[in-house]
């Protein structure tokens, strides 16, 4: 089942896409599932089934082509991003694969969805790349959890693009402020359930820009897969029911490049996974002072 969240006539709500058509879950339910996916996920499996089981019909069923897609999840309580985490992105920057988890954040204000644009202002940055990336979406609470049973509490997957101000990441000394600007995380198109990603270890990513591969690779390249990473993480801290875990970024990023290659003004990046879909946005630089 693949979930989005959508603009349409009735304002912001949680739709079941089937092909070309988008079920407005709230509608079509006359109000059993809510209209917002926090709310949706907090109820669990038993909103999960009521989703699965509704039918295209002349009520609350939109063309996909007439709604805009937002992120699956618009506001995630939290993003919680994982560096390093693909052997051959490490062999690429010539780091020693770590032997935890690294972690950082993106501020939940970064997250927007396909289609939209990632801006940012040159006087603040000039050196923005993508990273496509697998994000698991969580769909309950989440504390100390074994690896054995972490799958359990993940709704499902969607494309992530964690984009990234080089020039402030390794500038700072510290990677939040590069990575949490206004717009650097989009999410989408949609999330897709956990039953239909029996292994969230074998997905294909690639990311164009303009057309133009500049990553190819799988999820098979991980160095700490979704279960494992799930315990490290909920050792620490509690995850809630639409957090947002980007798994890292496998080779071919801009920055190592030679020559680098940063995204430019009208720029469109494609960033993509084996059977989640394309997230797609164009870029755009706005001087703000
Ligand atoms: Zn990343």
């Amino acid at each position: 089942m693949k979930l989005a969240t959508f603009t349409g006539a009735n304002g912001l709500r949680l739709g079941r896409v089937q092909g070309d058509q988008i079920i407005d879950l709230a509608e079509v339910t006359g109000g059993r599932l809510p209209a917002e996916i926090l709310t949706f996920l907090q109820q669990g499996e038993e909103a999960m089934e009521i989703a699965r089981e509704v039918v295209p019909g002349d009520i609350g069923t939109l063309a996909l082509s007439e709604v805009t897609l937002l992120a699956p999840v618009p506001a995630p309580p939290k993003v919680v991003a994982i560096g390093l985490n693909y052997m051959d992105h490490c062999r690429e920057g010539g780091h020693e694969p770590p032997e935890t988890p690294v972690i950082f954040t993106k501020f939940p204000t970064s997250v927007i969805g396909p289609g939209a644009t990632v801006r940012w202002d040159p006087e603040l940055t000039q050196k923005v790349d993508y990273e496509v990336e697998l994000a698991v979406i969580m769909g309950r609470v989440a504390r100390r959890v074994p690896a054995a049973e972490a799958l359990d509490y993940v709704a499902g997957y969607t494309v992530g693009n964690d984009i990234s101000a080089r020039d402030l990441q390794f500038g700072d000394g510290q990677w939040v402020r590069g990575k949490s600007l206004d717009t650097f995380c989009p999410l989408g198109p949609w999330l897709v359930t956990r039953d239909e990603i029996p292994d969230p270890h074998d997905l294909a990513l690639r990311c164009q820009v303009n057309g133009t591969v500049l990553q190819d690779s799988t999820t098979a390249e991980m160095i700490f897969g979704v279960p494992e990473l799930i315990e490290f993480i909920t050792r620490a801290f509690t995850l809630l029911p639409g957090d947002v875990i980007m798994t890292g970024t496998p080779h071919g990023v801009g920055v190592s490049r030679s020559p680098q290659v940063f995204l430019q003004d009208g720029d469109v990046v494609t960033a993509e996974v084996g059977g989640l879909g394309q997230l797609t946005n164009a870029c755009v630089e706005e001087c703000l002072s």
